[in-house]
């Protein structure tokens, strides 16, 4: 959503550049972007700066990495590095690409540089090993359903129920009647499940209900909010916004830890689970986009409608700056997620836009790249696609504010068509719910054994 404090992210943002950085998430109410923590007043210290964490990140093991020496080749790195993992016109990246091998300084003391060999151009590498499985990985299917042994956690964007003002994912143009995106979104998710396990899969929800995730509450991250922004520049900031107009709202200790609860520690909570509990073979997330409907309290409708589907990449240099950001890219980079997570986002690109009509959103900000072949799919550092140790599939359809896609969203889930604003229209849920379930089934289709 451009509601305009989206724009900003993390206070970091203002304390630099305030035009530079206003331009960051676009149309994502997802933003669940890497901070851009945070524009240092003064000179910035080089090795200090390649050892600071993100938002609540924690501390890399970087000997992790190590198991991936030898099994790519520097062209391969390189090609990937370049059309997929980078911005479109980056800066150079905070590691040295050489000809036998790629050094990542790591920000420890302990091990100031990782160093991965490439693999030689024609010798074999040992493969790469991974918690989730391919496509072609799965056992042979001897006739089951076409899912079978697949395992699919289905992430229902944001918490939903009380914490939607919060969250400010809560929209209603009359009285008596709302959306919320959390709830919608697992509304879908419970829709979707039942859909899937109809065709063998095994599906686990990341969030069953409208409780948050995490253990913390905005009252357990005041301190981390005031780091944050002291760093950005503002140590003597308002304890709430209550009475604070406009953007100032921002530079509130209140605003702040309940977007570092709502946003940063919930993904993470969420990530524990995806990556030590589910341990899926593919997290699907589900999410409604917005365009900026102004005052919440009078929200106004947009006569755009759209969808996109993003997948990871996309990282700017101020984020690989961040030691725990650089570790979880280079992660996913060498654990070859991509090879899957394209392929997968691009058909459930393909169906989605067939069953919800919509045209592709068009980003115009940086912090997203187009990929090839497909008008629909988009590459972008998110918090949760990026910490998830698999294929993600990020969902953005629909503008809530959109007048008719909010008064069909109203409706909840049907069957058929009803009559809405005096057209008959089929459920805008149930269209999501098809367009991700056809994708993965052609994908696997096209990519299973069958014996
Ligand atoms: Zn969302």
């Amino acid at each position: 959503m451009r509601n305009l404090r989206y724009l900003f992210g993390f206070v970091g943002a203002l304390a630099g550049s305030l035009q530079a950085q206003t331009l960051a998430p676009a149309t994502s109410p997802a933003a669940t972007a890497a901070p851009a923590v945070s524009p240092v007043i003064g000179i910035p210290d080089p090795v200090a700066q390649l050892g600071k964490l993100s938002a609540l990140g924690t501390l890399p093991n970087w000997s992790e990495l190590e198991a991936y020496a030898g099994s790519m080749t520097r062209e391969e790195f390189q090609k990937v590095w370049k059309e997929l993992f980078s911005e479109a016109n980056a800066l150079p990246p905070p590691f040295e690409i050489t000809e036998e091998a790629l050094l990542v300084p790591t920000g420890q003391d302990a091990m100031p540089k990782l160093k991965l060999a490439f693999r030689p151009v024609g010798q074999t590498g040992s493969p790469v090993t991974n918690s989730w499985h391919r496509a072609r990985d799965l056992p042979p299917l001897n006739g089951r359903p076409l899912l079978s042994d697949l395992h699919i956690a289905l992430d229902p964007g944001h918490i939903g129920g009380s914490w939607a003002i919060m969250e400010e994912r809560f929209l209603s143009f009359k009285m008596g009647e709302s959306i919320r995106e959390g709830d919608l979104s697992l509304l879908t998710a419970k829709i979707l499940k039942e859909r899937l396990m109809a065709l063998g899969a095994i599906v686990s929800l990341v969030r069953e209900n409208n409780d948050p995730v995490t253990p913390k509450r905005p009252a357990d991250l005041e301190k981390d909010a005031r780091q944050i922004l002291a760093d950005a520049g503002f140590p003597d900031p308002a304890p709430t916004y209550q009475g604070v107009t406009g953007d100032a709202k921002l530079l509130t200790v209140q605003w702040q830890s309940e977007k570092l609860f709502y946003r940063v520690s919930e993904i993470h909570a969420r990530g524990e689970r995806v990556n030590k509990q589910i341990k899926p073979d593919l997290v699907v997330c589900l999410h409604f986009n917005a365009e900026s409907w102004g005052d919440s309290t009078a929200p106004q409708f947009s006569p755009q409608n759209h969808l996109h589907i993003l997948v990871n990449g996309c990282y700017s240099n101020a984020e690989l700056m961040q030691q725990d950001v650089r570790f979880e890219m280079l992660a996913r980079l060498f654990g070859r997620v991509h090879e899957e997570e394209l392929p997968l986002a691009k058909s459930i690109a393909e169906s989605t836009a067939r069953t919800t009509g919509l045209p592709a959103y068009v980003y115009t900000t940086p912090n997203a790249r187009k990929l090839p072949d497909n008008p629909y799919v988009y590459a972008r550092n998110l918090l949760a696609n990026r910490i998830y140790r698999c294929p993600v599939i990020y969902l953005e359809p629909y503008v809530m504010n959109h007048e008719e896609t909010y008064r069909r969203l109203i409706a909840e889930h049907y069957l058929g068509r009803t009559l809405i604003g005096g057209k008959l229209v089929t459920s805008a849920i149930e269209d999501y719910v098809r367009g991700v379930v056809d994708g993965l089934v052609n994908y696997y289709q096209n990519h299973r054994r069958d014996s």
